[in-house]
């Protein structure tokens, strides 16, 4: 499968409390994650055991050819990664001692992608089966990527995450064989709030109208809901013990997809990737997170 998207390095400054305006405050540990729905979506899928390449661009910055490094760890192609002149795309986290977050994010080589760029490099693999997108970089820079994919007859997956403040543009709701979205994002997209299971379908069913094939909401620990234009169905989540939802909706979209790459059936995939999106709200961070073949293996054995 090929996944286009974004890259980040996540940095996490660890301070008691938020400094003011002017303030200094001392921190009490910087850590280095790999970050961006991209980079995310990739290593899910990689390490739920798929051929993954990903499309995307780092800096000429350590963090790039640290991300690079990691990418090759995770068996991940990435030769569609462009080296773009300057800072690799970065998220600067600060947690205090509650938890709460102020994070700003800084595009850096991300905002280079363009259509033509993606479109070109998704071409180079016809026998992807399944191509991915989150909609974390230029809204464009997806559609091109997508249209591409949508002509050689791969299977496209949009995930909505996060939602462009002009909205998705409606060039992918032709090319988008499968839209991925949660419950706010869904609602947001359609018109139509989303609060249950019905509401989800009815969402789904809105999209469907205008040309995606079909759409799955994520519902966090109600699992899923997926609609087409004349049938829908509920997955049941994993009863778990959530401690950090952070990056549940990269794994399960991750997992979807290398389960359809692999050739599993439909709700086979949407089980697995509720298996993976319950197992990374079990571990603190994005990346860490990310369950293993075997983990998510086990989940869906154990577990009726
Ligand atoms: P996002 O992280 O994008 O908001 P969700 O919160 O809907 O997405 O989570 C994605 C998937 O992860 C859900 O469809 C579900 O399978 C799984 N998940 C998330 N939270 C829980 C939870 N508390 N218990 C079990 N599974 C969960």
């Amino acid at each position: 499968m090929v996944c286009i998207g974004s890259l980040n390095l996540d940095l996490v400054l660890r301070v008691d409390r938020m400094p003011g305006v002017g303030e200094t405050v001392t921190g009490h540990a910087l850590e280095r994650h790999l970050g961006g729905k991209g980079l995310n979506q990739a290593i899910a899928a990689a390490r739920a055991g798929g051929s993954v390449a990903l499309v995307g661009a780092v800096g000429t910055d350590d963090a790039g050819a640290w991300m690079r490094s990691e990418l090759a760890a995770a068996g991940i192609d990435d030769s569609g990664v462009a080296s773009v002149d300057g800072a690799s795309g970065t998220a600067l986290i600060e947690v205090d001692a509650a938890g709460d977050n102020r994070i700003v994010v800084v595009g850096g080589a991300n905002a280079w992608l363009t259509a033509d760029y993606t479109a070109e490099q998704v071409r180079r693999y016809p026998e992807a089966a399944v191509a991915l997108a989150p909609l974390e970089v230029t809204p464009s820079a997806v559609v091109g990527a997508l249209a591409a994919a949508h002509a050689m007859g791969l299977r496209t997956i949009l995930n909505t995450a996060p939602v462009p403040p002009e909205g998705v543009p409606p060039e992918l709701f032709e090319t988008v064989d499968i839209m991925v979205a949660n419950e706010h994002e869904a609602a947001l997209i359609s018109g139509h709030p989303v609060h249950t299971l019905d509401d989800a379908v009815n969402a789904g069913r809105a999209l469907c109208e205008r040309g995606v094939r079909t759409v799955v909401v994520t519902l966090g620990p109600e699992g899923c809901v997926w609609t087409t234009a004349d049938d829908s169905g509920h997955v049941d989540a994993f009863p778990v013990t959530p401690i950090d939802t952070v990056a549940a909706g990269d794994a399960f979209c991750g997992v979807l997809a290398a389960s359809l790459a692999e050739g599993r059936a439909w709700t086979e995939s949407l089980r697995r990737a509720n298996a993976a999106g319950a197992l990374a709200t079990t571990v603190a961070g994005a990346s860490p997170s990310l369950p293993s073949a075997a983990a998510i293996d086990e989940l869906c054995e154990r577990t009726p």
